[in-house]
């Protein structure tokens, strides 16, 4: 029999009483052996998920993404742009068909892929499963359309898009990672880079090209996540444009020095292009090094989202930020605003599923409330700080001397405490995973 005796750092001692022999596991080992059917005393399954006693902390499954770079030989690109394309060329029939059918008789109609593979055989040339992709996503589009019309057709994939991709499933093995290679449906071991170890059972892999040329697989896996041990702290978020975050524990983060260094940089290849032929050879070798920068800066920028969004829901329990509302960031054209809304996007996705992980609150508060006009110590509504240019401020009420940031991240979080205590929100129970989903006001 095996007992769960002690923790040391993070590793639990297990006992073997047997022979006396105590063993160091990780939590992932000790639920491999509960999913194999071996008891140990000491953790309990609970729902779908299992319970340490030792400590407390409850192990969860979850999805997570990896994605590597990719190095396929010439057959294989060649591969690679043929699935590409017929996903795209199967995607265009079906929405075609099903958009003339809708418009005859105001009904759904359901296209299989095998239909169109017998009328373009070069379709059994690819992936099978990437074309099944593309029906269930197609499917999905359409259900968004039925359900709201207004919204339109689901869009044409276009042969000269930025991303192209394709996505396939996993069955029996038919994805796997060996070695330094990743064995793929049809196309058989393309070579990969992979940066970090790839923990649980993949899905589904989505194998892209970005606009510079290279190309990219992405993993789709579940795997088993441990929730971290509970703390008091709550923080609150109030999202810039000059600096990227400010929290209501005065902290202040921003984007990376050496990203204003290279969209400098960026600017100055972009006015460069606009001066060489249209189509010749130097104006596709200046595409190409503008894609490259692109790619790099993106990188720069989500590795410090990550970064940030680890620090934050390590260390608190509730956290809450704006509730950003996206459709309305893209009529905005000023490029600062645009360029902060993609980061801010990116940045509350990671802290949502982040938070899902741990076990932490994540709460998102009405954008239109003015957060930055109250007075956190009185409650005084400043009017006068409703002009951006009021960096500082004092309250005319109560005397309070003001950032006028950091006061917007504390009555932020004043207003996620008040939203959380009024659906009576028990911190740390059982009904903790309905609440750390996103609550919405
Ligand atoms: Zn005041």
């Amino acid at each position: 029999m095996f007992r769960i005796v002690s923790k040391t750092n993070n590793l639990y001692d297990v006992l073997d009483t047997n022979d006396g022999v105590i063993e160091s596991c990780s939590f992932l080992d000790i639920i491999s052996f509960c999913e194999s059917g071996i008891e140990i005393k000491g953790v309990f399954p609970v729902n779908d998920s299992y319970v340490f006693e030792i400590d407390g902390l409850r192990c969860h499954k979850s999805m997570k993404g990896y994605k590597f770079r990719l190095y396929p030989n010439k057959e294989q690109q060649t591969f690679f742009q043929k699935c590409f394309g017929c996903c795209r060329f199967l995607w265009n029939n079906m929405l075609a068909d099903k958009i003339a059918y809708y418009e005859e008789f105001q009904e759904r109609l359901d296209t299989q892929p095998p239909a169109y593979k017998s009328k373009y055989s070069f379709l059994k040339e690819v992936d099978s499963l990437a074309l099944t992709s593309e029906y269930r996503d197609l499917n999905t589009a359409f259900k968004n359309f039925f359900r709201d019309t207004k919204v339109g057709y689901p869009k044409f994939k276009k042969k000269h898009d930025n991303h192209k991709s394709y996505t396939t499933y996993n069955q029996k093995g038919s994805v796997a990672i060996v070695n330094k290679y990743v064995k793929l449906p049809k196309i058989g071991y393309v070579k990969m880079k992979q940066s970090q170890p790839v923990l649980g059972s993949i899905k589904n892999a989505t194998i892209s090209q970005v606009p510079s040329g290279k190309y990219y697989i992405s993993f789709n896996v579940e795997i088993w996540i441990q929730e971290l041990p509970g703390t008091e702290k709550e923080v609150g978020l109030d999202l810039g444009i000059k600096e990227l975050l400010i929290t209501s524990d005065k902290e202040h983060f921003e984007n990376p020095k050496t990203l204003y260094r290279y969209e400098k940089h960026l600017a100055k290849l972009q006015r460069q292009l606009a001066h060489k032929k249209k189509f010749s050879k130097n104006w596709y070798k200046q595409k190409h090094k503008i894609a490259l920068l692109h790619e790099k800066i993106a990188n720069i920028r989500k590795d410090n989202l990550h970064k940030i969004s680890h620090k934050l829901t390590q260390e608190n329990q509730l956290i809450v930020s704006e509730d950003l509302k996206i459709s309305n960031m893209i009529k905005n054209h000023h490029l600062a605003k645009s360029i902060a809304d993609v980061s801010w996007y990116e940045l509350t996705r990671q802290i949502s599923y982040k938070s899902n992980w741990y076990g932490r609150m994540y709460v998102k508060v009405n954008t239109y409330y003015p957060s930055s006009q109250t007075c956190n110590c009185c409650g005084y509504k400043n009017t006068a700080t409703k002009d951006l240019s009021v960096r500082y401020w004092a309250c005319p009420n109560c005397g309070t001397y003001h950032d006028r940031d950091e006061n917007a991240a504390d009555n932020i979080l004043a207003e996620g405490k008040r939203i959380v205590a009024s659906q009576n929100i028990p911190g740390n129970s059982d009904e903790f995973q309905i609440a750390s989903k996103n609550i919405k006001q």
